[in-house]
């Protein structure tokens, strides 16, 4: 696939939208490569231990740039790999690969454990409401294609040494320009392997070591080995996306290494100063002061906990979009406790002004598809094309979440659409059209959903529910030591009465 132009329209009017290249460390507008269409790779995770909730910040990020392009009118194509050989213990080259370490230490088959942390993955991705890319492009599918791509530059740009082909990075033209580094300045990184030439090249092929073998290893002109593990992205995101396709996303940490080492390949391969994709994007990094956010020292922070201690994924979710994507976030129980809040409060006002409405209109069955997005070529033709047009100049200007944020919790209270005489059903259809963007499932969530019981709770939905019963009779009977006793049942298993919240909760759970 090359630059073919195709005679898709190009998207309906509104805001342009800009988006932060890391290659010019500028906003620029987005100016597809195939008009009307967008073509989006992803760096997807080693998959040799579960991700942590930093890895998914960046496909939060990844899934808000891709409903961005979808609602800007843009055809999407996103591929995200799954790294399941390759990846060194560290970025440049030096220590094992972190699979290969992973089974040795589990004594488990490669590929068992592949498969295992890429369904945890796919789960992370599932509870977060991201998205389904198009291709989720696995690198061991693609090894014969990177012995073609590795063959292809091998003569020109590699050499040979003992340990595996080497890419020159003095081969290609401005190499690191992206991380604003050199060949041989700007990097702290030492040089762990013998006879390289300059301390940026890399492993494009990495031979076994004579008398040992690896569960993964190929045959390859340079001998039995398997790639190096920035030889997949420039391998399947051409495969599946041709090169030049639009935005390369990933976080800042592969703004560094990965991603330049990236660029030099994709120069090499098509013989050109190209760097493969116009845009190159980072999400800042999530982080945590104790450090429980590293894969390798042991405990971490993965979703699944927060949702054992009782936070809906969604929280997270909410949370990752408080923050632009190009800050640092820290993350913090409290904070993630006052994401979880702003979502009951916005689902609290969505239930008692549109589910109420809707059953007092007489309809049974509250059906969210009643309250579609405003396609854009409606947008001229109805009355809260102010309104919408604000939220749209601030996610066309790079993402701006955290703007939008308020925007969407606005849009859902009485009357600030300014004309009393906007109708309901205008108002949640402006609400649905945000909601595009911002993935929380806003109309079709509710308040119940929110509530996830710790993994340590002693007792369950129907019990507090009965127990809850039995106080309100006795209340009403004005027994009100039996009341309390009830009250106090509850407590013992961790459950606070909530009298009177203003957000409509009966109950919470401690955790
Ligand atoms: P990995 O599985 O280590 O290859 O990482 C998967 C993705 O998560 C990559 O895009 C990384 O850049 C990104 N990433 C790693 N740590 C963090 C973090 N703490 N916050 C945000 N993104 C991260
Ligand atoms: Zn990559």
């Amino acid at each position: 696939m090359g630059a073919v132009m195709t005679d898709t329209p190009a998207p309906a009017s509104g805001a342009p939208l800009r988006l932060f290249n890391s290659l010019t460390r500028q906003l620029e507008p987005f100016a597809p490569v195939h008009p009307g269409e967008a073509r989006v790779y992803s760096c997807g995770p080693t998959v040799y231990n579960y991700p942590h909730i930093g890895n998914m910040r960046a496909y939060v990020f990844a899934d808000t740039l891709g409903r961005t392009l979808t609602y800007k009118g843009y055809r999407l194509t996103h591929v995200i790999n799954i790294t399941d050989v390759g990846h060194l213990t560290d970025d440049a080259d030096a220590g094992e690969d972190k699979l290969e370490k992973a089974a040795a230490e589990r004594a488990q088959s490669i590929w068992d454990i592949a498969r295992h942390y890429t369904e945890a993955y796919w789960a992370d991705i599932k509870a977060l409401n991201i998205r389904q890319p198009a291709h989720w492009s696995i690198a061991t599918d693609y090894v014969p294609q990177m012995i073609d791509f590795a063959k292809a530059i091998a003569d020109k740009h590699c050499y040979e040494l003992d340990s595996g082909l080497y890419f020159d990075t003095t081969s290609v033209a401005d190499y690191g320009r992206l991380a604003r580094h050199g060949t041989d300045e700007g990097e702290s990184r030492i040089d762990p392997v013998d006879g390289k030439r300059h301390p940026a090249d890399f492993a494009i092929w990495r031979k076994t070591p004579p008398g040992e073998t690896r569960q993964m290893e190929w045959d390859s002109p340079w001998g039995r080995g398997a790639p190096g593990w920035h030889l997949e992205c420039s391998v399947m995101s051409e495969a599946l996306l041709g090169f030049p396709f639009d935005i390369h996303t990933g976080g800042i940490d592969h703004r560094e290494i990965h991603h330049p080492n990236e660029i030099a390949q994709n120069q090499a391969h098509s013989c050109s100063a190209d760097s493969g994709a116009r845009m190159w994007m980072h999400n800042n990094f999530l982080v945590e002061r104790s450090g429980k956010m590293s894969k390798s020292s042991g405990e971490f922070l993965r979703l699944q906990l927060l949702i054992d201690k009782g936070y809906h994924p969604l929280a997270y979710r909410l949370m990752c979009l408080q923050a632009h994507y190009r800050s640092e976030l820290e993350f913090s129980w409290e904070g993630l406790g006052a994401a979880l809040t702003r979502l009951k409060r916005m689902l609290k006002v969505i239930e008692v002004k549109l589910w109420r409405e809707y059953k007092a209109a007489g309809q049974p069955v509250y059906d969210p598809a009643i309250f579609p997005p405003i396609p854009r070529d409606e947008w001229d033709n109805i009355d809260v094309t102010g309104f919408i047009r604000d939220f749209d100049a601030a996610i066309s200007e790079d993402l701006n979440t955290p703007k939008v944020l308020p925007m969407t919790e606005l849009a859902m209270v009485e009357n600030v659409l300014g004309d009393p005489t906007i109708s309901n059903q205008l108002r949640w259809r402006v609400v649905a059209t945000m909601d595009q963007v911002l993935g929380l499932n806003l109309l079709s969530l509710k308040r119940t959903d929110l509530r996830i019981r710790p993994k340590n709770a002693t007792i369950d939905e129907e019990g507090i529910t009965s127990v809850l019963e039995a106080r309100q009779l006795a209340r009403e009977q004005k027994n009100f030591a039996q009341a309390d006793e009830f009250r106090n049942l509850l407590l013992n298993h961790g459950v606070e009465v909530m009298d009177g919240d203003p957000l409509g909760w009966d109950w919470r759970l401690e955790n």
